[in-house]
């Protein structure tokens, strides 16, 4: 399973979608704008295996905040939204005040439907993810991509029930590799990220779990069946939690 996905933009989106049906049980495809989720949902045929979200992706956010009342339209239907969250880096330091007003109308929107499951991307971000999430208690589900903040961060997002998606890309980062070390394994799912995130030059796709196993397998200590089960283990739980 894959569950944080950029599907829509691989060089051959009907390809990749194609094969994701056969060789993966579940993707998420988590767009990154309004207009691009209602683009995408029309583009590709329906799959019980694929679940489309709507996101609005704090990179940008600056450019798309208009599209911000369709996403919350687009939420009602929805159980799964992202790729929403904030992204505090440099670079993306000009538009932080409109994606926080952004994230927080996501967050209220998703309490006030009764909760919805979120992948949410928090780099440089983490505590401000968090505080805003906390304003909400009846938000939902936090699924934490690609988490990479502070140890005590990782220790808020685990006691505030937090999942964490992880994949190959991350692991070559020692503060990573440290954070997954940490993370509570029965709240860790599998993510490519592709075609974002790559391996050796290469964009990851979104079969790639058995990477993930194997980096997490290494991390944990554990063997590989076990890193195996038990991401599965929690993939079931979370996508009973997307289907509910
Ligand atoms: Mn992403």
């Amino acid at each position: 399973m894959d569950f944080h996905c950029h599907l829509d933009l691989y060089k051959q989106p009907r390809e990749v979608y194609r094969q994701a049906i056969l060789r993966n049980e579940f993707t998420w495809l988590v767009t990154t704008s309004p207009k691009a989720f209602a683009a995408t949902s029309a583009a590709l045929s329906r799959s019980e295996r694929v679940l489309i979200s709507p996101g609005l992706h704090p990179e940008i956010a600056g450019q798309r905040a208009n599209e911000i009342n369709l996403l919350l339209e687009q939420m009602t239907q929805c159980k799964g939204v992202g790729e929403v969250g904030l992204d505090g880096s440099t670079r993306y330091k000009a538009s932080y005040a409109i994606q926080q007003s952004i994230f927080a109308a996501v967050v209220a929107r998703s309490a006030e439907l009764g909760g919805r499951i979120l992948s949410i991307h928090s780099r440089a971000a983490a505590s401000d993810v968090l505080r805003e999430l906390a304003r909400h208690p009846a938000f939902g589900v936090a699924v934490m991509h690609w988490f990479s903040g502070s140890i005590s961060e990782l220790r808020s997002a685990a006691a505030m029930g937090c999942w964490f998606s992880v994949g190959p890309a991350m692991f070559a980062s020692a503060n990573c590799r440290r954070l997954v070390a940490a993370m509570p394994k029965n709240r860790v799912v599998p993510e490519s990220d592709g075609p974002f995130a790559h391996i050796d030059g290469e964009p990851l796709m979104p079969w790639c779990e058995d990477r993930t196993v194997e980096l997490v397998s290494a991390t944990w200590k554990v063997p590989k069946e076990e890193a195996a089960s038990n991401l599965q283990e929690n993939s079931r739980q979370l996508l009973q939690l997307l289907r509910d």
